[in-house]
C-alpha cells in the first residue's frame, strides 16, 4: 500500500503514515417535525489504500447518510452530532464548511444511483465532467475538456460522445458518465451510492467488473453503499452491516458471508436468493426497522431478534473484536466469547468489556459503548 500511497499528492496537512480513512464514533442526526432522528448513531470503521468496504443494510438504516456524512454532504436538516472522521490522520470534522469543500471531489467523490437525475439534463457530458477539474484543480476549460475525454475513454466511451446530453446516452453509458465525474480530480476515496441500482443485471456487471478495474489499475479505495449482497461479495474485501444507525457487524467479506454470527446478519442473508444452497424459498425478516425518533432501549435489533434475551431490551450490546478481524455488536457474543480478542492495552476491547457490564442508565447517553475503529482490526 506504501507504493499507492506514493502515486498520490497527499493534501496538506496529512500525515503519510497515517491510515487512509477513520472514522470513530460518527453521529449523525436529522430534525425532522420537531423531534430528532438518530440516523447514524456511534459508528466506526477504517478503510485503508485501495481496500474496498460495502455498507448494507435496510432502507433507512443509515448507510447513505454515514457515507454522505464523511464530507458533510448532508440536507439542510441534518447535521453530525458528534465522531471524528480523520483522513491521512486529518480530522475532517473540524473543518470549516469552505474547508470541507475542498476535500470533496478532489480526496473523497460520489457516484450517485440514478445518474439520469444527478446529471445536469442541459449541459453536455464532458462540459459536466471538466467542471471540477476547473473549479477544484484550478485548470484551464480546454484542459479540463481533454482530460475529461481521458477519463470517458477509461471508462469505456469513446471520447466524441462527451459533446452528447445526458439523455442521448443510455442508462450504462450515464453511470459510467457518473463514474469518469467522480474520478476527474483523481481522488483517494470513491463512494458509490447504490451505483447499479437503477440499471439491468448485465449492465449492473459491466459496472461492476469497471469500478474492480478502476480500483486495481488506480488504486482507489472504495466505499460501497447498497442492500444487495452479492454486489458487496463480487466487489468488496470488508463488509459492514449497519442497522438501524449502528454497526451489527463488519470484517472481511468471506469471513462474514460464511459464517455471519450477528442473528440480523444472518437474517439478511436469509432474505438474499443463494443459487449455490438451493435454496427455494426466501426468508423474512419479521417486523420492521424501529422509529429512530424513539429507538428502543439496548439493542435496537431486539424487537425483531428471533434470538432476543432480557439483557437485550435493557443493554446496547458491546462490540467484540475476533481474531479473524471480524467485530460484533450482540449480547450472544459478549467479549470473552471464544477467539474474541482481549485488549492488552485496556484501550479498546477493554472499555466495551467494563462497559458491557454497565446497566444502559449508567452508561453514555443511552447507554451505548463506543469502540475504537482502529482497534477493530
Ligand atoms: Fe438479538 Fe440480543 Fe443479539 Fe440484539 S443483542 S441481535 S436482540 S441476541
Amino acid at each position: 500500500m506504501a507504493a499507492l500511497r506514493a502515486r498520490r499528492t497527499l493534501p496538506k496537512l496529512a500525515d503519510a503514515g497515517a491510515p487512509l480513512l477513520v472514522v470513530e464514533d460518527l453521529r449523525t442526526y436529522f430534525k425532522l417535525e420537531g423531534a430528532t432522528v438518530k440516523a447514524v448513531d456511534g459508528i466506526s470503521f477504517r478503510l485503508d489504500d485501495g481496500e474496498s468496504l460495502g455498507i448494507v443494510g435496510e432502507s433507512g438504516c443509515g448507510k447513505t447518510t454515514a457515507a454522505l456524512s464523511l464530507i458533510r454532504l448532508l440536507p439542510a436538516n441534518a447535521w453530525v452530532a458528534g465522531g471524528s472522521v480523520r483522513l491521512y490522520g486529518i480530522d475532517l470534522m473540524t473543518k470549516t464548511e469552505e474547508t470541507i469543500r475542498r476535500y470533496r471531489w478532489r480526496e473523497i467523490s460520489l457516484v450517485f444511483q440514478g445518474a439520469m437525475n444527478a446529471l445536469n439534463p442541459v449541459q453536455r457530458i464532458e462540459d459536466q465532467i471538466a467542471e471540477p477539474i476547473v473549479e477544484r484543480l484550478g485548470k484551464e476549460h480546454d484542459e479540463a475538456v481533454a482530460r475529461a475525454g481521458d477519463l470517458l475513454e477509461l471508462v469505456g466511451i469513446p471520447r466524441a460522445r462527451g459533446r452528447a446530453y445526458p439523455h442521448q446516452l443510455s442508462g450504462g453509458m450515464r453511470q459510467r458518465a457518473m463514474i469518469a465525474m467522480a474520478l476527474a480530480c483523481d481522488p483517494a476515496i470513491v463512494i458509490g451510492d447504490e451505483p447499479t441500482t437503477a440499471l439491468d443485471v448485465m449492465v449492473q456487471a459491466q459496472i461492476l467488473s469497471l469500478l474492480e478495474r478502476l480500483r486495481r489499475e488506480l488504486g482507489l479505495s472504495l466505499i460501497l453503499i447498497t442492500h444487495d449482497l452479492s454486489v458487496v461479495a463480487e466487489t468488496c474485501d470488508r463488509v459492514l452491516v449497519m442497522y438501524a444507525g449502528r454497526v451489527a457487524e463488519e470484517g472481511p467479506v468471506e469471513r462474514v458471508f460464511a459464517a455471519p454470527r450477528h442473528p440480523y446478519t444472518r437474517l439478511l442473508m436469509g432474505a438474499f436468493p443463494d443459487i449455490a444452497s438451493g435454496r427455494r424459498t426466501l426468508e423474512v425478516i419479521p417486523g420492521t426497522p424501529p422509529d429512530l425518533r424513539n429507538p428502543p432501549p439496548g439493542c435496537r435489533f431486539a424487537p425483531r431478534c428471533p434470538a432476543a434475551m432480557d439483557i437485550c431490551r435493557e443493554m446496547v450490546p458491546p462490540e467484540v473484536r475476533f481474531d479473524d478481524g471480524v467485530r460484533v455488536a450482540c449480547h450472544l457474543l459478549p467479549p470473552g466469547s471464544p477467539g474474541s480478542v482481549l485488549a492488552t492495552d485496556g484501550a479498546d476491547t477493554g472499555s466495551m468489556a467494563s462497559a458491557a457490564a454497565r446497566p444502559a442508565a449508567a452508561g453514555t447517553q443511552d447507554g451505548q459503548v463506543r469502540s475504537s475503529a482502529e482497534g477493530s482490526r
